[in-house]
């Protein structure tokens, strides 16, 4: 476990290490953002010990490899889950795979692959005991409603320090072979909505965020409020300078 900002903590999970899960310390226990894979709940459970443990997990989303170590937290610590209202049906179903497209992936390995990896991730349907909405407050950050990745995406925004935890809204990694690379909205073919998505990138420019912490891989930090005006007007990969 890393500490990465005052009072928030990454753990990271999967092979190569690029599931990012948070935990940021609140009153009386850990609320944990996002949820990771299916084998991360022992890891994320002795990381929170320490700062009294996992007391509430907040998806960022349902996808499997955000809600795979929920189940389980929740089970063996009594932590409440919460979501967004327009992610609870998904989060208590097929975490989004209805609306997955793997034939509009670019690699074809990945399209055979995504769906095996998504089922060994996931920690199957979750009962959402509370539902989030925009504006609401979570362990001092406040909740940003950033559809079209997922239709109840949710990122957290701490306007003290300038720091967003973003889930799935950027990545900084290719996520079918798990590269580092550019900036770049998710991909189609795992997105509900792509236009969406790209306006909700506009959405976090608009609150001039310092730094980014996604859901995968590294950091956003450098001119962050830049690269997601110009990934929310034109999508893709950011290029190089
Ligand atoms: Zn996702
Ligand atoms: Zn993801």
């Amino acid at each position: 476990m890393e500490q990465v900002a005052d009072r928030v903590w990454l753990v990271r999970g999967g092979i190569p290490r690029t599931m990012n899960v948070y935990l940021i310390e609140d009153e009386g226990g850990m609320t944990m953002f996002d949820a990771g894979i299916s084998d991360m709940p022992k890891r994320l459970m002795s990381a929170a010990d320490k700062h009294g443990g996992i007391k509430r997990i907040v998806l960022g989303h349902s996808h499997p490899d955000h809600r795979g170590a929920a189940g389980k937290v929740a089970e063996s610590t009594g932590a409440k889950i919460h979501c967004h209202r327009s992610e609870v049906d998904d989060a208590e179903s097929d975490g989004g795979m209805h609306y997955f497209r793997f034939s509009r992936l670019p690699l074809r390995p990945g399209r055979f692959a995504m769906p095996l990896l998504l089922k060994i991730w996931d920690g199957g349907p979750l009962k959402i005991d509370e539902v989030l909405d925009e504006g609401d407050e979570v362990a001092g950050f406040q909740v940003v409603h950033v559809p079209g990745h997922a239709p109840g995406m949710i990122a957290l925004y701490r306007e003290s320090d300038g720091i967003v935890l973003s889930s799935d809204a950027v990545y900084t990694v290719d996520p079918l072979t798990g590269i580092p690379g550019r900036p770049r909205v998710p991909l189609d073919g795992f997105n509900l909505d792509t236009e969406v998505a790209k306006a909700s990138l506009l959405k976090l420019s608009a609150l001039s965020p310092k730094t980014l912490f996604p859901g995968h891989a590294k950091p956003l930090s450098e001119d962050t409020t830049a690269v997601l005006e110009e990934l929310g007007h034109k999508g893709g990969i950011l290029p190089h300078k």
